[in-house]
C-alpha cells in the first residue's frame, strides 16, 4: 500500500502515460527522449507545485481592476541529481525560472551488498532552510535520492519534495521507511527490480540516454 505522500500522476493524468510512451520506447531517439524529459520535469514541477507555499497578492488587470492570486512565497532550491536529470531539471526551470540550483553526481556501483552510491561531485549552499525538490528520474533502490534527503536536510531544509519519473515499490519502501517526511511526486511506479538494481519495466538508463553516451 503507498503512503499518503506519494503521488503518482500516470493514474490520473493521461499526459503523463504519453510522456512515459516516450521515454518507455527503445525506438525514441535522444533529440525525443530529452524532450520528453523536459516534459516530465514541467509536469512534476506543476503537480508538486501544492506542497510548497503560496501568498495571496493583489495585482491590477489592464482593465484597472484588482484581482487577488498567488506568488511562491519562497523559492524551492532544486537538487538535480546528475547527469541523467538534467532534462528534468530544465522542465522545473521553466515553471521556477528564479529557483536556485545545487548539484549532487553520484555513481552506482554494484557490489556484493547490493548497489552502493558514490558521491564525486557536490555543490549545495552550506545553509538551506526553505523547500528543497531532489530531482532524479529513476528511483531505483531509493539510495541515491535517500543520500540527497540526507544531504537536504543536513543543510536545513524544511521540506523536501522528490520528485522522479519512474519509481519502484523497492524504492518508495525505502524512502517511506527512512524519511516519513517527504512527498515523492513520480510519473509511475514500477513493480521490480531487475539483477542489476534496473527498474523492470523502466525505460533503461536514463543517464545514457540523456547524454547519448555509455559511461
Ligand atoms: N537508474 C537508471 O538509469 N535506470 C534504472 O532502471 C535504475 C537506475
Amino acid at each position: 500500500m503507498l503512503a499518503p505522500s506519494i503521488h503518482v500522476i500516470a493514474e490520473r493524468l493521461p499526459i503523463a502515460r504519453g510522456v512515459l510512451r516516450v521515454l518507455r520506447d527503445d525506438k525514441t531517439g535522444i533529440r525525443e527522449f530529452r524532450r520528453a524529459m523536459v516534459l516530465a520535469g514541467v509536469l512534476l514541477a506543476i503537480e508538486s507545485s501544492k506542497e510548497l507555499s503560496w501568498k495571496p497578492v493583489t495585482v491590477t488587470t489592464p482593465l484597472g481592476v484588482e484581482t487577488i492570486e498567488l506568488e511562491l512565497e519562497r523559492e524551492p532550491l532544486l537538487i538535480g541529481v546528475l547527469g541523467a536529470s538534467l532534462h528534468m531539471l530544465e522542465g522545473f526551470q521553466h515553471v521556477y525560472p528564479n529557483a536556485p540550483i545545487a548539484l549532487i553526481a553520484a555513481k552506482r556501483r554494484e557490489s556484493s551488498r547490493g548497489v552502493e552510491v558514490d558521491v564525486y561531485y557536490e555543490r549545495l549552499p552550506n545553509r538551506w532552510d526553505g523547500p528543497v525538490i531532489v530531482i532524479d528520474p529513476m528511483l531505483a533502490t531509493g539510495s541515491t535520492v535517500g543520500l540527497s534527503i540526507s544531504k537536504a536536510k543536513q543543510i536545513g531544509s524544511s521540506k523536501i519534495i522528490v520528485a522522479s519519473v519512474i519509481a519502484s515499490i523497492h524504492g518508495l519502501r525505502y524512502i517511506v521507511e527512512n524519511h516519513q517526511d517527504v512527498a515523492v511526486y513520480t510519473l509511475a511506479v514500477d513493480p521490480e527490480l531487475n539483477n542489476r538494481y534496473f527498474i523492470v519495466p523502466g525505460l533503461g538508463d536514463a543517464g545514457d540516454r540523456v547524454l547519448g553516451v555509455t559511461a
